[in-house]
């Protein structure tokens, strides 16, 4: 009976490898992603959920490995879908040693054009490529080819999925690009330097307090720098994050008399459960409001 069994598990996998698109239904693609931002794009496409390997608060994006339970959703799943540019740095190493031969990688990142990160880190490719309603839409895309060209019996529902959000960040982009044009201050001095497919899009400057990578300190001469620059650009606000300190924001602030705001670096979902289109809306009210004054 046991060899039975195991004669008609072999042909089933056989006949289960014989095809290149899969033809599955929706709720049987087992989706795993690694950050918020690729969550959200991915939904977008499907309108299905997905399993995010990074919790939504308490984490650090920059430096979180995963265990081997999350190791072992990837051996489950269908389909995997990282941001790239050098965010998950582990990415390489786990996808190597996995017995998962019909996982898709989609790495959701490779169609932006990549901008330097000023060499702090990541072999100085800036790995924050979803922060600008450009980029952000350019990811959405390419996820969303290859999810249509592998499950080709979802394409159409796919197909109208990312028409929809496509509009939805090209109007977001217009927002951004009316809003942001015309103010006086176009220097973002924030917390780490998240933002600079943002910046770049758009014609502004970032000023990292702390590099690419939010648990550095900063040492002592780049604040003297900082302070500096603040005074003599006289910016008007220093923007830190959501679930980090804002101690050295805060002490740049009492030094130079700038206020501060509150910028989403959107790599983990919000308290209120806002989609990344409606984070990045957010994020335009606080620019406007840290840089017209
Ligand atoms: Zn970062």
């Amino acid at each position: 009976m046991k060899k039975l069994l195991s004669i008609a598990l072999f042909i089933f996998l056989l006949v289960g490898c014989s095809s290149n698109a899969r033809p599955v239904n929706n709720n049987e693609i087992k989706i795993v992603t690694t950050i918020f931002p690729i969550t959200d794009l991915t939904q977008k496409v499907t309108g299905e959920s997905v399993t995010q390997l990074l919790p939504d608060s308490g984490a650090n994006a920059h430096t979180w490995e995963p265990t081997p339970q999350d190791i072992f959703l990837l051996e489950e799943a269908d389909v995997f879908i990282y941001n790239g540019a050098g965010m998950e740095e582990w990415v390489e190493d786990v996808l190597d040693s996995l017995g998962n031969e019909e996982l898709l990688v989609i790495e959701a990142s490779k169609d932006v054009a990549k901008i330097d990160g000023h060499g702090h880190a990541h072999a100085g490719v800036d790995p924050h490529t979803w922060s600008s309603p450009k980029t952000a839409k350019t990811q959405l895309e390419t996820i969303g080819q290859a999810l249509m060209s592998e499950f080709e019996d979802k394409a159409d529902d796919y197909k109208k999925n990312i028409e929809k959000t496509v509009t939805l960040f090209e109007e977001l982009d217009k927002e951004y690009e009316t809003a942001l044009k015309d103010l006086p201050n176009r220097i973002l001095v924030v917390q780490h330097e998240a933002y600079g497919y943002l910046t770049h899009d758009y014609g502004l400057q970032q000023i990292g307090i702390e590099g690419l990578v939010p648990t550095s300190e900063p040492d002592p001469a780049r604040m003297v720098d900082i302070i500096k620059l603040v005074k003599e650009y006289d910016v008007k606000t220093i923007f830190f994050e959501e679930n980090v300190s804002d101690r050295v924001a805060q002490t740049l602030a009492n030094e130079t008399g700038a206020d501060t705001a509150v910028l989403n670096t959107l790599a983990f979902k919000n308290e209120n459960n806002d989609d990344l289109i409606q984070m990045m809306r957010n994020n335009l009210q606080v620019l406007v409001e840290g840089l017209e004054q």
